[in-house]
């Protein structure tokens, strides 16, 4: 199993990190021993200062496939939850500037927090997906897939061209805006519409 990410995924988040928008989808991954499950708490790490959530639509892939043509793509995925991809922001704006691979930052253990998977409707397909993400009680992030510069579909295409997909894969499809920093005691709940689907505490 892997975790596939998506960076800058939403025009509003790009800039609010001052990065500029991609031509393609700009991937990368987590090991699976990045996932948080369960509700489990997140401890916060000792090698970062400012570790940042990003609230992001998960999608479970649901068969192999290499190459997945345009047409076929939205037969990968039949479930979504939401993720949150904690993300040492201290140290990856260090790696970023030296142009490093960030995996330190992104891929530690327990910043692949997950929720509980429920099937994706009709509705969601065609009238698209709200999401929203709060801590402590107030809403930090709202997003709506419609606005993701590439869709599940685009993702899947332009992934399964470098990775086989295989079932079981999750992809991370990026943050909207209003990522910002956690603190020990902090919780955080990401919905779908009335849907608790996603819950953390960090410890
Ligand atoms: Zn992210």
């Amino acid at each position: 199993m892997k975790i596939i990410c998506i960076g800058r995924n939403y025009i509003d988040h790009a800039k609010e990190l001052n990065n500029p928008v991609p031509e393609h989808p700009l991937i990368f991954m987590k090991p699976p021993s990045a996932l948080l499950v369960d509700k489990k708490p997140f401890y916060y790490p000792e090698f970062s200062k400012d570790i940042h959530y990003e609230l992001e639509l998960v999608i479970k892939i649901c068969k192999n496939g290499r190459h997945v043509m345009p047409e076929f793509a939205a037969s990968y995925y039949k479930e979504i939850t939401l993720g949150i991809d904690m993300t040492a922001r201290d140290i990856q704006s260090k790696l970023k500037s030296k142009g490093h691979p960030w995996e330190i930052a992104k891929g530690f253990d327990g910043s692949a927090i997950l929720g509980q998977f429920i099937d994706i409707t009709e509705d969601m397909r065609t009238h698209g997906i709200l999401f929203e993400l709060s801590k402590n009680d107030k809403i930090v992030q709202r997003g709506d897939n419609r606005d993701m510069i590439f869709s599940f579909e685009d993702i899947i295409v332009y992934a399964s061209k470098y990775f086989k997909l295989q079932m079981g894969d999750l992809i991370y499809t990026g943050t909207p805006a209003g990522v910002g920093p956690v603190c020990i005691g902090d919780r955080l709940v990401g919905s779908i519409g009335e849907l608790e689907l996603c819950e953390v505490t960090i410890r």
